[in-house]
Protein backbone atom coordinates (compact mmCIF):
# COMPACT_ATOMS: atom_id res chain seq x y z
CA UNK A 1 0.00 0.00 0.00
CA UNK A 2 2.08 2.69 -1.73
CA UNK A 3 0.54 6.40 -0.06
CA UNK A 4 -1.37 8.18 -2.25
CA UNK A 5 -0.17 11.31 -4.05
CA UNK A 6 -0.59 14.26 -5.97
CA UNK A 7 2.11 13.37 -8.06
CA UNK A 8 2.42 9.89 -7.72
CA UNK A 9 6.12 10.21 -9.40
CA UNK A 10 7.98 11.14 -6.16
CA UNK A 11 7.20 7.64 -4.41
CA UNK A 12 10.53 5.71 -5.77
CA UNK A 13 11.14 2.33 -5.32
CA UNK A 14 14.66 2.46 -7.03
CA UNK A 15 18.27 4.04 -5.98
CA UNK A 16 19.56 7.70 -7.28
CA UNK A 17 22.82 6.77 -8.12
CA UNK A 18 25.39 8.62 -10.79
CA UNK A 19 22.23 10.72 -11.81
CA UNK A 20 19.85 7.07 -12.70
CA UNK A 21 17.39 5.67 -10.81
CA UNK A 22 18.86 1.60 -10.14
CA UNK A 23 18.30 -1.41 -8.87
CA UNK A 24 20.12 -3.48 -6.45
CA UNK A 25 23.29 -5.08 -8.90
CA UNK A 26 21.89 -7.93 -7.65
CA UNK A 27 17.87 -7.31 -7.67
CA UNK A 28 17.78 -7.30 -3.67
CA UNK A 29 15.38 -5.21 -2.02
CA UNK A 30 14.68 -4.01 1.31
CA UNK A 31 11.10 -3.97 2.85
CA UNK A 32 9.72 -0.84 4.18
CA UNK A 33 6.84 -0.73 6.93
CA UNK A 34 3.67 1.93 8.18
CA UNK A 35 4.56 1.97 11.70
CA UNK A 36 1.06 2.03 12.39
CA UNK A 37 -0.03 -0.57 10.55
CA UNK A 38 3.22 -2.42 10.13
CA UNK A 39 2.25 -2.87 6.41
CA UNK A 40 3.96 -3.11 3.49
CA UNK A 41 4.24 0.08 2.11
CA UNK A 42 7.07 -0.80 -0.71
CA UNK A 43 10.89 -1.84 -1.18
CA UNK A 44 13.92 -0.04 -1.64
CA UNK A 45 17.24 -1.51 -3.45
CA UNK A 46 19.66 -3.35 -1.12
CA UNK A 47 22.72 -1.81 -2.49
CA UNK A 48 26.10 -3.14 -1.77
CA UNK A 49 29.75 -1.77 -1.52
CA UNK A 50 30.33 -1.26 -5.40
CA UNK A 51 26.99 0.45 -5.97
CA UNK A 52 28.52 2.74 -2.82
CA UNK A 53 31.63 2.98 -4.61
CA UNK A 54 29.82 3.94 -7.87
CA UNK A 55 28.21 6.52 -6.34
CA UNK A 56 31.29 8.08 -4.75
CA UNK A 57 32.66 7.70 -8.28
CA UNK A 58 30.17 10.25 -9.91
CA UNK A 59 30.66 12.47 -7.19
CA UNK A 60 34.29 13.02 -7.53
CA UNK A 61 33.85 14.17 -11.20
CA UNK A 62 30.61 16.16 -11.04
CA UNK A 63 32.48 18.15 -7.71
CA UNK A 64 35.42 18.89 -9.97
CA UNK A 65 32.87 21.36 -12.45
CA UNK A 66 30.55 21.99 -9.22
CA UNK A 67 33.68 23.63 -7.17
CA UNK A 68 33.88 26.32 -9.83
CA UNK A 69 30.26 27.16 -10.41
CA UNK A 70 30.01 30.74 -9.11
CA UNK A 71 28.50 30.71 -5.75
CA UNK A 72 25.54 32.84 -7.27
CA UNK A 73 24.23 29.90 -9.45
CA UNK A 74 24.85 26.99 -6.76
CA UNK A 75 22.14 29.12 -4.88
CA UNK A 76 19.77 29.38 -7.64
CA UNK A 77 19.82 25.64 -7.61
CA UNK A 78 19.27 25.04 -3.98
CA UNK A 79 16.73 28.08 -3.76
CA UNK A 80 14.99 26.20 -6.95
CA UNK A 81 15.01 23.03 -4.62
CA UNK A 82 13.44 24.99 -1.76
CA UNK A 83 10.50 26.48 -3.96
CA UNK A 84 10.18 22.84 -4.96
CA UNK A 85 9.77 21.24 -1.66
CA UNK A 86 7.05 23.80 -0.50
CA UNK A 87 4.91 23.45 -3.83
CA UNK A 88 4.94 19.82 -3.06
CA UNK A 89 5.34 19.91 1.02
CA UNK A 90 2.01 17.43 0.98
CA UNK A 91 3.36 14.98 -1.08
CA UNK A 92 6.34 14.86 1.12
CA UNK A 93 4.80 14.79 4.35
CA UNK A 94 2.52 11.91 3.36
CA UNK A 95 4.83 10.06 2.28
CA UNK A 96 7.04 10.92 5.78
CA UNK A 97 4.10 9.77 8.03
CA UNK A 98 3.43 6.77 6.02
CA UNK A 99 7.15 5.18 6.72
CA UNK A 100 7.79 6.87 9.77
CA UNK A 101 4.45 7.27 12.00
CA UNK A 102 4.75 11.31 12.91
CA UNK A 103 1.21 12.61 12.84
CA UNK A 104 0.98 14.79 9.23
CA UNK A 105 0.91 18.33 11.33
CA UNK A 106 4.57 17.56 12.48
CA UNK A 107 5.85 16.29 8.78
CA UNK A 108 4.50 18.75 7.31
CA UNK A 109 6.56 21.02 9.77
CA UNK A 110 8.97 18.82 9.28
CA UNK A 111 9.25 19.04 5.38
CA UNK A 112 9.31 23.41 6.14
CA UNK A 113 11.89 23.03 8.41
CA UNK A 114 13.52 20.49 6.21
CA UNK A 115 13.38 23.06 3.26
CA UNK A 116 14.47 26.01 5.18
CA UNK A 117 18.30 24.61 4.80
CA UNK A 118 18.64 25.02 0.78
CA UNK A 119 17.41 28.91 1.51
CA UNK A 120 19.23 29.48 4.06
CA UNK A 121 22.93 27.92 2.81
CA UNK A 122 21.65 29.15 -0.74
CA UNK A 123 22.25 32.92 1.27
CA UNK A 124 25.14 31.53 3.05
CA UNK A 125 26.98 30.48 -0.27
CA UNK A 126 27.10 34.13 -1.05
CA UNK A 127 29.00 34.51 1.81
CA UNK A 128 32.13 32.21 1.67
CA UNK A 129 34.71 34.87 2.34
CA UNK A 130 38.78 34.64 2.46
CA UNK A 131 40.76 37.33 4.01
CA UNK A 132 43.90 39.04 3.05
CA UNK A 133 46.46 39.00 6.02
CA UNK A 134 48.87 41.73 7.01
CA UNK A 135 51.80 40.83 5.22
CA UNK A 136 54.81 39.63 6.95
CA UNK A 137 57.24 41.38 4.80
CA UNK A 138 57.42 43.94 1.68
CA UNK A 139 57.44 41.70 -1.09
CA UNK A 140 55.17 39.20 0.98
CA UNK A 141 51.42 38.72 1.25
CA UNK A 142 49.10 35.96 2.51
CA UNK A 143 45.94 35.20 1.06
CA UNK A 144 43.46 33.06 3.27
CA UNK A 145 40.93 30.71 0.52
CA UNK A 146 38.37 28.79 1.47
CA UNK A 147 38.23 25.79 -0.45
CA UNK A 148 35.21 22.73 -0.34
CA UNK A 149 36.11 19.67 1.55
CA UNK A 150 35.41 17.60 -1.78
CA UNK A 151 33.13 14.60 -1.87
CA UNK A 152 31.10 14.48 0.93
CA UNK A 153 29.22 11.57 2.93
CA UNK A 154 26.12 11.51 4.89
CA UNK A 155 24.67 8.72 6.97
CA UNK A 156 21.05 9.80 8.14
CA UNK A 157 18.89 8.44 10.70
CA UNK A 158 14.90 7.93 10.41
CA UNK A 159 12.82 10.24 13.04
CA UNK A 160 13.64 13.20 10.95
CA UNK A 161 13.94 11.03 7.70
CA UNK A 162 14.01 14.75 5.07
CA UNK A 163 15.57 17.39 7.50
CA UNK A 164 18.45 15.30 8.75
CA UNK A 165 19.40 15.18 4.73
CA UNK A 166 18.68 18.72 4.05
CA UNK A 167 20.53 19.88 7.18
CA UNK A 168 23.89 18.36 5.43
CA UNK A 169 23.25 18.27 1.95
CA UNK A 170 22.29 22.07 1.63
CA UNK A 171 25.55 23.30 3.33
CA UNK A 172 27.74 20.62 1.23
CA UNK A 173 26.59 22.07 -2.11
CA UNK A 174 26.41 25.57 -1.00
CA UNK A 175 29.75 24.77 -0.09
CA UNK A 176 30.89 23.34 -3.53
CA UNK A 177 30.88 19.78 -2.02
CA UNK A 178 29.19 17.02 -3.48
CA UNK A 179 27.42 13.96 -1.30
CA UNK A 180 26.69 10.26 -1.10
CA UNK A 181 23.81 10.00 0.95
CA UNK A 182 22.85 6.33 2.69
CA UNK A 183 19.35 7.33 4.83
CA UNK A 184 18.33 5.05 7.21
CA UNK A 185 16.46 1.71 5.60
CA UNK A 186 13.71 2.18 7.65
CA UNK A 187 12.75 5.47 6.17
CA UNK A 188 14.49 5.96 2.39
CA UNK A 189 10.75 7.01 0.82
CA UNK A 190 11.40 10.51 1.88
CA UNK A 191 14.85 10.68 1.16
CA UNK A 192 14.04 9.10 -2.33
CA UNK A 193 11.44 11.88 -3.04
CA UNK A 194 13.16 14.70 -2.35
CA UNK A 195 16.39 13.94 -4.24
CA UNK A 196 14.07 13.58 -7.13
CA UNK A 197 12.50 17.30 -6.80
CA UNK A 198 16.69 18.19 -6.58
CA UNK A 199 16.97 16.41 -9.93
CA UNK A 200 14.28 18.80 -10.82
CA UNK A 201 15.42 21.45 -9.58
CA UNK A 202 18.81 21.33 -11.47
CA UNK A 203 20.89 19.93 -9.37
CA UNK A 204 23.51 18.24 -11.80
CA UNK A 205 23.87 14.80 -12.65
CA UNK A 206 25.87 12.19 -10.04
CA UNK A 207 26.36 15.58 -7.65
CA UNK A 208 24.04 13.70 -5.28
CA UNK A 209 23.17 10.07 -4.92
CA UNK A 210 21.17 8.40 -2.39
CA UNK A 211 22.35 4.61 -2.31
CA UNK A 212 19.74 2.41 -0.21
CA UNK A 213 20.62 -0.40 1.30
CA UNK A 214 21.89 -2.50 4.60
CA UNK A 215 24.27 0.48 7.08
CA UNK A 216 27.06 -2.14 7.22
CA UNK A 217 28.36 -2.27 3.66
CA UNK A 218 27.73 1.00 2.45
CA UNK A 219 29.23 2.28 5.86
CA UNK A 220 32.39 0.51 5.13
CA UNK A 221 32.94 1.86 1.79
CA UNK A 222 31.95 4.92 2.40
CA UNK A 223 34.98 5.19 5.71
CA UNK A 224 37.37 3.57 3.82
CA UNK A 225 37.07 5.13 0.76
CA UNK A 226 39.75 7.77 0.27
CA UNK A 227 38.24 10.02 -2.51
CA UNK A 228 35.29 10.83 0.45
CA UNK A 229 36.72 13.49 2.24
CA UNK A 230 34.32 14.21 4.85
CA UNK A 231 31.36 12.16 7.02
CA UNK A 232 28.53 13.86 8.82
CA UNK A 233 26.57 11.28 10.17
CA UNK A 234 23.54 11.45 12.48
CA UNK A 235 22.30 8.61 14.70
CA UNK A 236 23.34 6.88 18.05
CA UNK A 237 26.74 7.65 19.57
CA UNK A 238 27.27 3.41 19.45
CA UNK A 239 27.64 4.04 15.31
CA UNK A 240 29.19 7.33 15.52
CA UNK A 241 31.88 5.63 17.41
CA UNK A 242 32.34 2.50 15.09
CA UNK A 243 32.10 5.11 11.82
CA UNK A 244 34.94 7.37 13.69
CA UNK A 245 36.87 4.38 13.87
CA UNK A 246 36.42 3.32 10.36
CA UNK A 247 37.55 6.88 9.09
CA UNK A 248 40.52 6.75 11.14
CA UNK A 249 42.39 5.20 8.59
CA UNK A 250 41.32 7.80 5.69
CA UNK A 251 41.60 10.62 8.50
CA UNK A 252 38.10 11.95 7.50
CA UNK A 253 36.91 15.16 8.43
CA UNK A 254 33.63 14.13 10.49
CA UNK A 255 30.51 15.95 11.82
CA UNK A 256 28.90 13.69 14.51
CA UNK A 257 25.69 14.32 15.92
CA UNK A 258 25.11 11.58 18.28
CA UNK A 259 22.57 10.91 21.06
CA UNK A 260 21.71 13.56 24.12
CA UNK A 261 20.08 12.72 27.69
CA UNK A 262 18.61 16.22 27.80
CA UNK A 263 18.10 17.78 30.82
CA UNK A 264 14.86 20.22 31.76
CA UNK A 265 15.48 21.77 34.69
CA UNK A 266 12.07 23.67 36.41
CA UNK A 267 12.95 26.35 38.90
CA UNK A 268 10.79 27.77 41.80
CA UNK A 269 10.64 30.99 39.86
CA UNK A 270 9.49 29.65 36.99
CA UNK A 271 6.43 30.74 35.14
CA UNK A 272 4.30 27.31 35.07
CA UNK A 273 2.26 27.59 32.19
CA UNK A 274 5.54 28.18 29.81
CA UNK A 275 7.34 25.10 31.69
CA UNK A 276 4.40 22.97 31.30
CA UNK A 277 4.23 24.30 27.67
CA UNK A 278 7.93 23.68 26.73
CA UNK A 279 8.05 19.75 28.76
CA UNK A 280 5.16 18.89 26.22
CA UNK A 281 6.86 20.46 23.42
CA UNK A 282 10.16 19.20 23.65
CA UNK A 283 8.94 15.28 25.16
CA UNK A 284 6.46 14.59 22.72
CA UNK A 285 7.64 15.94 19.74
CA UNK A 286 7.35 13.27 17.21
CA UNK A 287 6.07 10.85 19.84
CA UNK A 288 9.55 11.16 22.06
CA UNK A 289 11.62 10.21 19.39
CA UNK A 290 14.56 13.17 19.25
CA UNK A 291 18.01 13.61 20.20
CA UNK A 292 16.69 16.24 21.98
CA UNK A 293 13.89 15.47 23.98
CA UNK A 294 13.66 16.09 27.18
CA UNK A 295 14.52 12.72 28.58
CA UNK A 296 14.59 14.22 32.81
CA UNK A 297 12.20 16.74 34.33
CA UNK A 298 13.82 17.98 36.95
CA UNK A 299 11.38 20.27 39.11
CA UNK A 300 12.78 22.06 42.17
CA UNK A 301 10.37 21.60 45.05
CA UNK A 302 8.52 24.41 45.51
CA UNK A 303 6.84 24.23 42.33
CA UNK A 304 7.11 20.29 42.25
CA UNK A 305 3.37 19.42 42.91
CA UNK A 306 1.79 22.41 40.93
CA UNK A 307 3.66 21.65 38.10
CA UNK A 308 2.74 17.81 37.54
CA UNK A 309 -0.59 18.62 37.99
CA UNK A 310 -0.27 21.27 34.92
CA UNK A 311 1.57 18.66 33.12
CA UNK A 312 -0.88 15.71 34.02
CA UNK A 313 -3.56 17.85 32.30
CA UNK A 314 -1.63 18.71 29.20
CA UNK A 315 -0.88 14.59 28.77
CA UNK A 316 -4.40 13.87 29.32
CA UNK A 317 -5.10 15.54 26.38
CA UNK A 318 -2.79 13.88 23.72
CA UNK A 319 -4.20 11.30 21.30
CA UNK A 320 -2.42 8.14 20.13
CA UNK A 321 -3.53 7.30 16.87
CA UNK A 322 -2.17 6.45 13.60
CA UNK A 323 -0.11 10.01 12.15
CA UNK A 324 -2.87 10.48 9.03
CA UNK A 325 -5.83 10.37 11.32
CA UNK A 326 -6.32 14.38 11.99
CA UNK A 327 -7.56 14.03 16.01
CA UNK A 328 -4.07 12.22 16.67
CA UNK A 329 -1.38 14.13 18.41
CA UNK A 330 0.64 11.22 18.98
CA UNK A 331 2.03 8.52 16.01
CA UNK A 332 3.31 4.80 16.59
CA UNK A 333 6.87 4.07 17.94
CA UNK A 334 9.46 3.57 14.43
CA UNK A 335 9.30 -0.17 15.47
CA UNK A 336 9.46 -2.88 18.33
CA UNK A 337 12.29 -2.75 19.45
CA UNK A 338 11.48 1.04 20.39
CA UNK A 339 8.56 0.17 22.26
CA UNK A 340 10.23 -2.76 24.05
CA UNK A 341 12.69 -0.30 24.96
CA UNK A 342 10.49 2.04 26.31
CA UNK A 343 8.93 -0.59 28.23
CA UNK A 344 12.33 -1.98 29.90
CA UNK A 345 12.77 1.86 31.36
CA UNK A 346 9.24 1.96 32.68
CA UNK A 347 9.76 -1.37 34.69
CA UNK A 348 13.26 -0.36 35.66
CA UNK A 349 12.02 2.90 36.99
CA UNK A 350 8.94 1.21 38.94
CA UNK A 351 10.77 -1.48 39.84
CA UNK A 352 13.44 1.21 41.61
CA UNK A 353 10.35 3.29 43.46
CA UNK A 354 8.93 5.34 40.70
CA UNK A 355 5.33 6.13 40.60
CA UNK A 356 2.54 6.59 37.76
CA UNK A 357 1.40 10.26 38.11
CA UNK A 358 -0.53 9.38 34.71
CA UNK A 359 -2.02 6.40 33.96
CA UNK A 360 -0.36 3.24 33.44
CA UNK A 361 1.97 2.82 30.32
CA UNK A 362 -0.65 1.13 27.67
CA UNK A 363 0.83 -0.66 24.82
CA UNK A 364 -0.92 -1.33 21.58
CA UNK A 365 1.09 -2.88 18.13
CA UNK A 366 3.87 0.10 18.09
CA UNK A 367 1.76 2.74 19.91
CA UNK A 368 2.89 3.91 23.53
CA UNK A 369 0.48 5.78 25.44
CA UNK A 370 2.14 8.81 26.67
CA UNK A 371 3.28 8.36 30.81
CA UNK A 372 4.61 10.49 33.28
CA UNK A 373 6.43 8.64 36.48
CA UNK A 374 6.90 10.78 39.48
CA UNK A 375 9.90 9.80 42.07
CA UNK A 376 12.37 9.35 39.63
CA UNK A 377 16.12 9.23 40.76
CA UNK A 378 19.63 8.96 39.07
CA UNK A 379 20.28 5.16 39.35
CA UNK A 380 17.23 4.13 36.97
CA UNK A 381 17.87 3.12 33.53
CA UNK A 382 15.93 6.26 32.50
CA UNK A 383 18.20 8.58 33.99
CA UNK A 384 20.86 7.05 32.21
CA UNK A 385 19.51 6.69 28.52
CA UNK A 386 17.54 7.76 26.34
CA UNK A 387 14.30 6.32 26.38
CA UNK A 388 13.41 7.56 22.89
CA UNK A 389 9.52 7.62 23.82
CA UNK A 390 6.81 9.26 25.43
CA UNK A 391 7.47 9.14 28.96
CA UNK A 392 8.63 11.69 30.93
CA UNK A 393 10.36 11.21 34.12
CA UNK A 394 9.95 13.44 36.57
CA UNK A 395 12.62 14.10 39.39
CA UNK A 396 12.77 16.43 42.60
CA UNK A 397 15.62 18.44 43.30
CA UNK A 398 16.15 21.40 45.97
CA UNK A 399 18.57 24.19 45.66
CA UNK A 400 20.16 25.24 42.10
CA UNK A 401 23.49 23.82 42.69
CA UNK A 402 22.36 19.94 42.97
CA UNK A 403 20.08 20.69 39.80
CA UNK A 404 22.57 21.74 37.92
CA UNK A 405 25.05 18.76 38.96
CA UNK A 406 22.30 16.30 37.98
CA UNK A 407 21.59 18.01 34.94
CA UNK A 408 25.56 17.34 33.94
CA UNK A 409 26.19 14.17 35.23
CA UNK A 410 25.93 12.40 31.81
CA UNK A 411 28.44 11.52 29.39
CA UNK A 412 25.99 13.49 26.69
CA UNK A 413 26.00 16.94 26.14
CA UNK A 414 23.47 17.98 23.53
CA UNK A 415 20.33 19.97 24.76
CA UNK A 416 19.10 21.01 27.64
CA UNK A 417 16.12 23.46 28.81
CA UNK A 418 15.54 25.56 32.10
CA UNK A 419 13.02 27.53 33.16
CA UNK A 420 13.84 30.84 35.58
CA UNK A 421 12.27 34.09 35.76
CA UNK A 422 15.31 35.49 37.59
CA UNK A 423 18.21 37.08 35.62
CA UNK A 424 21.24 36.44 37.31
CA UNK A 425 19.63 32.33 38.01
CA UNK A 426 19.18 32.68 33.76
CA UNK A 427 23.13 33.82 33.28
CA UNK A 428 24.53 31.47 35.92
CA UNK A 429 22.51 28.39 35.01
CA UNK A 430 22.93 29.00 31.14
CA UNK A 431 27.12 28.87 31.57
CA UNK A 432 26.59 26.45 34.30
CA UNK A 433 25.51 23.64 31.70
CA UNK A 434 27.74 21.29 29.58
CA UNK A 435 25.58 21.26 26.53
CA UNK A 436 26.23 22.30 23.08
CA UNK A 437 22.98 23.72 23.26
CA UNK A 438 20.91 25.81 26.08
CA UNK A 439 16.99 26.51 25.76
CA UNK A 440 15.74 29.09 28.52
CA UNK A 441 12.40 29.26 28.97
CA UNK A 442 11.64 27.82 25.68
CA UNK A 443 11.47 24.07 24.30
CA UNK A 444 12.00 24.86 20.90
CA UNK A 445 15.85 25.06 19.75
CA UNK A 446 15.75 23.59 16.11
CA UNK A 447 16.28 26.70 13.66
CA UNK A 448 18.19 26.50 10.42
CA UNK A 449 20.34 29.95 11.45
CA UNK A 450 21.34 28.80 14.99
CA UNK A 451 24.05 26.02 14.88
CA UNK A 452 22.88 22.93 16.18
CA UNK A 453 25.52 20.26 17.57
CA UNK A 454 26.82 18.66 21.36
CA UNK A 455 29.59 18.51 23.05
CA UNK A 456 31.35 15.40 25.06
CA UNK A 457 29.74 12.03 23.68
CA UNK A 458 27.57 14.31 21.59
CA UNK A 459 29.55 14.49 18.61
CA UNK A 460 31.63 16.51 16.71
CA UNK A 461 30.76 19.36 14.82
CA UNK A 462 27.86 21.73 14.32
CA UNK A 463 25.20 22.12 11.63
CA UNK A 464 23.33 24.69 10.72
CA UNK A 465 23.95 28.72 11.05
CA UNK A 466 26.99 29.70 9.47
CA UNK A 467 29.17 27.04 11.41
CA UNK A 468 27.31 24.50 9.42
CA UNK A 469 29.05 25.95 6.08
CA UNK A 470 32.31 26.10 7.78
CA UNK A 471 31.83 21.62 8.11
CA UNK A 472 32.41 21.30 4.36
CA UNK A 473 35.22 24.08 3.78
CA UNK A 474 38.79 23.68 4.01
CA UNK A 475 40.82 26.81 4.89
CA UNK A 476 43.97 27.26 2.48
CA UNK A 477 46.70 30.25 3.25
CA UNK A 478 48.02 30.99 -0.01
CA UNK A 479 51.41 32.21 0.39
CA UNK A 480 53.01 34.93 -2.12
CA UNK A 481 56.60 35.71 -1.99
CA UNK A 482 58.73 38.07 -4.52
CA UNK A 483 56.41 40.45 -5.06
P1 LIG B 1 19.14 5.12 15.66
O1 LIG B 1 19.43 4.69 17.06
O2 LIG B 1 18.65 6.51 15.51
O3 LIG B 1 18.44 4.11 14.82
P2 LIG B 1 21.57 4.33 14.37
O4 LIG B 1 22.87 4.91 14.77
O5 LIG B 1 21.31 2.90 14.61
O6 LIG B 1 20.56 5.29 15.08
O7 LIG B 1 21.26 4.63 12.85
C1 LIG B 1 21.52 5.85 12.22
C2 LIG B 1 22.01 5.60 10.83
O8 LIG B 1 23.21 4.85 10.91
C3 LIG B 1 21.06 4.79 9.96
O9 LIG B 1 21.12 5.27 8.63
C4 LIG B 1 21.64 3.40 10.04
O10 LIG B 1 21.34 2.63 8.89
C5 LIG B 1 23.12 3.72 10.07
N1 LIG B 1 23.96 2.66 10.61
C6 LIG B 1 23.70 1.76 11.58
N2 LIG B 1 24.74 0.93 11.77
C7 LIG B 1 25.70 1.31 10.89
C8 LIG B 1 27.02 0.83 10.57
N3 LIG B 1 27.58 -0.19 11.21
N4 LIG B 1 27.71 1.48 9.60
C9 LIG B 1 27.17 2.52 8.94
N5 LIG B 1 25.94 3.00 9.19
C10 LIG B 1 25.22 2.42 10.16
Amino acid sequence: TAPTLNDPDLFRQQAFIAGAWVDADDGRTIPVDDPATGAIIGHVPDCGAPQARAAIDAAARAQADWKHRPPAERAAILMAWYDLMLEHSEDLARIMTIEQGKILAEALGEVRYAASFFKWFAEEARRIDGAVLAPPARDRRILVLKEPVGVSAAITPWNFPLAMITRKCAPALAAGCSMVIKPSELTPFSALAVARLGERAGVPAGLISIVTGMPEAIGAELTANPVVRKLSFTGSTRVGAILMRQSADTIKRLSLELGGNAPFLVFDDAACDLAVQGAMASKFRNAGQTCICANRVLVQSGIHDRFVAHLLDAVAALRVGSGLDPAATLGPLINDAAVAKVRAHVEDALARGARYASAPLHVDGRFVSPVVLTGVTADMLIAREETFGPVLPVFRFDTEEEAVRLANATPFGLASYFFTGSLDRAWRVGEALEFGMVGLNTGAISMESAPFGGVKQSGLGREGGHPGLDEFLEIKSFHMGGL
